[in-house]
């Protein structure tokens, strides 16, 4: 199965260097305030796409149970470290093009500035889709091209690409930045309800984070965000959507984790579980599970016997 090139944050210091080290405060404090005013206030089963070294998942801790999914293991283990290794946190290393979990699994799925990475949004957005139950909420964070930067350098003839048009831009090899209406064209194409739009880091200026006090700096943009609803011109943008209704897919209340997955390349559930891996008994792949991840990146080579 060929799927899209995926950006592999694999031994990625990027937790250390852009976020606790990098000057994001600002940008990390206006997220949280994002996800206060989108994300439910509880709920089941939660699935955090680019979960990464776990920043975001602390506000997720209404919910009862929290899988972190990511491409890179080593990204899990940071975040193992610092949420510890506890019932309510599922490590997932997989493919965002290849979910390893059964229809309508989730009441809530958030997406923070991963889709920026996406070589293929709505094959990923598909995906998300697909995993939601009915009355799903899905809270997505994506790069906007048509920000005032890049307004203003296209105007003043220093930018090739325009943000004005709908295509993506990848400004850096798999870093996408995305036009609104196409983000909103996508969900709509998908059978989501987009619910509400706020727009943030409206002072993501080198100098106005230098001179400015930080709180201040937050609190004008927590009241800024609000004009998401009618203009988005800022360099990130979070859309709350809802899958209202699908049909034929019943709710999941199991609390055993084994019932959740499903075979990432034959679709086939339940995998049965092994000593260290779970096995497809339709296909016969067998999905490593270690130190508490499980990962359905690549099947465990098949024994020479
Ligand atoms: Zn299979």
């Amino acid at each position: 199965m060929t799927t899209p090139p995926v950006c592999n944050y694999e031994g990625s210091d990027y937790q250390t260097s852009f976020w606790d080290k990098g000057g994001r405060e600002y940008e990390d404090r206006t997220e949280a305030i994002a996800l206060q005013r989108l994300l439910p206030k509880s709920g089941r089963l939660l699935l955090e796409l680019g979960a990464g070294a776990g920043r975001n998942t602390p506000r997720y801790l209404g919910f009862d149970r929290i899988v972190l999914l990511d491409y890179s293991r080593t990204q899990l283990e940071q975040a193992q470290q610092r949420l510890g290794k506890s019932d309510k946190y599922i490590y997932v290393a997989a493919d965002v093009y290849r979910l390893p979990f059964i229809a309508g699994l989730f009441e809530a799925a958030t997406m923070i500035r991963t889709l920026h990475h996406m070589a293929d949004a709505p094959k990923a957005l598909g995906q998300v889709k697909s995993v939601l139950g009915s009355g799903g909420v899905f809270i997505l964070e994506f790069a906007n091209k048509l920000n005032g930067k890049a307004i203003l350098r296209y105007l003043l003839g220093r930018q090739t690409w325009s943000p004005f048009t709908l295509e993506s831009v990848e400004f850096v090899k798999l870093n996408f930045d995305f036009h609104p209406k196409a983000v909103r064209n996508w969900l709509k194409d998908l059978g989501f309800t987009i619910e509400r739009t706020l727009t943030l880091s409206h002072f993501r200026v080198g100098f106005l984070k230098r001179i400015v006090p930080t709180s201040i700096l937050v609190f004008l943009d927590s009241l800024f965000q609000w004009t998401g609803a009618w203009w988005q011109l800022t360099p990130s943008v979070f859309v709350k959507s809802k899958v209202v209704r699908r049909d034929g897919i019943p709710p999941h209340s199991q609390d055993n984790v084994l019932s959740y997955f499903k075979c990432p390349d034959c679709g086939n559930s339940p995998l049965i579980e092994k000593n260290e891996y779970l096995e497809c008994s339709s296909c016969g792949k067998k999905w490593g599970v270690k130190d508490g991840i499980y990962d359905f990146r690549e099947p465990i080579g098949e024994s020479v016997s």
